[in-house]
């Protein structure tokens, strides 16, 4: 009789044990919550259960997690009422389920897919059942397949309607070669005239500049990847911004490597990659009116690192906020005035780093941002200089 009862507790231990191991080492996170409708009208989630998962996922201390009132401060701004709304639904209809984005303790974001059952209702609400589940991996990728997606149909529309004003923006140029060529030159109206035509062809030249650099934005590079020195591109890129850098006063710092270093890619592209970025900020100092008398660094550098070369450029500008942060690589998102961003600089200056198997990324740091380009360094190549 003991025996029995010794096998059957044996047993049930087993079966606990084995019950917490798979909850605690499962991917996701499983949970339990009483919910109960208070006096303002909202929903007020008591933790009884919670999976190891969730200390795992976002870096907290687990008591801490349990603490009621932690949800809204450690989730993006819309989370707890999205999540009200769906705790609703679920006591509703008996299942719901939700996606929101945590910031876990090491400043990261994640994206969570949270779904959950009712279990039982009680007199002010019910207790669920949940499973949470990390999709910023998919997120990511679903979002880079929409950026590829938006920035292919911009190629092709890019490409159309350069092809569309080719043809007409010719036509005007001709035409007004033809009318200072033909118009009589002892008339009144002729240096008029002659200042008119050069002015309509000066134009004409500069709308056709856009055109070709749309064209060539529009296709990709499959050029072999050549070797070229990125000091030379960024005395280029800062020679092609010169005037736009006094202007601003801005005070520039270049830290160049003692040995010569030489990267694999496609200059010329590379050298409008960081006229972007150079023209980023300036204008991150330009719209930040505060800081109009402070100092204006931009530094430069480059560093070699193993078979890598990093190339920077930052500012002290006052760096971007996390919730644009993640966006400033999608096409068309820009925060600057209309007239002043088109939201594809940085889209485009990805695609044109990634062809050259390199990439790009920012951080915000001493008040400012710094963008790193990574980009392969040529090997046996090192010249002393
Ligand atoms: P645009 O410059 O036309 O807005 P980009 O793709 O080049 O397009 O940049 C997207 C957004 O990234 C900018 O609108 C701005 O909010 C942000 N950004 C880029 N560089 C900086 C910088 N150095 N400092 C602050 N914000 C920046």
């Amino acid at each position: 009789d003991i025996t029995e009862r010794k096998e059957t507790e044996n047993a049930l231990g087993e079966a606990t044990r084995r019950i917490a191991s798979l909850t605690n080492n499962s991917p996701g996170v499983l949970y339990e919550l009483e919910l109960e409708e208070i006096e303002d009208g909202t929903l007020r989630a008591n933790v009884t259960y919670v999976s190891r998962g969730l200390e795992r996922m976002l870096g907290y201390p687990p008591e801490w997690l349990r603490i009621p009132g932690t949800f809204p401060t450690i989730t993006e701004p819309g989370s707890f009422e999205m999540r009200q709304a769906a705790f609703r639904r679920c006591l509703a209809e008996g299942q719901a389920g939700c996606k929101f984005v945590y910031f876990a303790a090491n400043g990261s974001r994640v994206s969570v897919r949270d779904k959950f059952t009712l279990l039982r209702r009680t007199p002010k609400g019910g207790v669920i059942v949940g499973y949470m589940t990390d999709v910023t991996e998919e997120e990511a990728l679903r979002r880079q397949l929409t950026e590829a997606a938006k920035l292919s149909f911009l190629g092709e529309m890019a490409a159309g309607i350069a092809h569309e004003l080719h043809q007409p923006l010719s036509a005007i140029s001709l035409q007004a070669d033809t009318l200072a060529l033909t118009h009589r030159a002892d008339s009144d109206q002729h240096p008029l005239v002659l200042r008119f035509t050069e002015k309509i062809t000066a134009l004409c030249g500069r709308a056709a500049t856009v055109i070709r650099r749309v064209q060539a934005f529009s296709r990709r590079n499959t050029d072999a990847a050549a070797p070229f020195d990125p000091a030379v591109a960024i005395s280029d890129a800062l020679g092609i911004m010169q005037s736009r850098l006094r202007e601003a006063d801005i005070v520039l710092a270049q830290h160049f490597p003692e040995i010569h270093v030489m990267v694999m890619g496609h200059e010329a592209p590379f050298v409008q990659v960081l006229t972007n970025l150079i023209g980023n900020a300036i204008d991150a100092y330009e719209l930040a009116a505060d800081r109009r008398h402070a100092p204006r660094p931009i530094e430069l550098g480059i560093t070699r690192n193993g078979g890598q070369v990093v190339v920077t450029v930052a500012d002290r500008a006052g760096g971007i906020p996390a919730h644009v942060l993640s966006r400033i690589f999608e096409p068309f998102f820009t925060t600057k005035p209309i007239g002043r961003g088109t939201g594809l600089g940085l889209s485009i200056s990805r695609r044109i780093i990634e062809d050259m198997g390199a990439t790009i990324d920012a951080v915000v740091e001493d008040g400012g941002t710094r963008f790193s380009i990574v980009l392969v360094a040529v090997q046996n190549e090192l010249v002393a200089c």
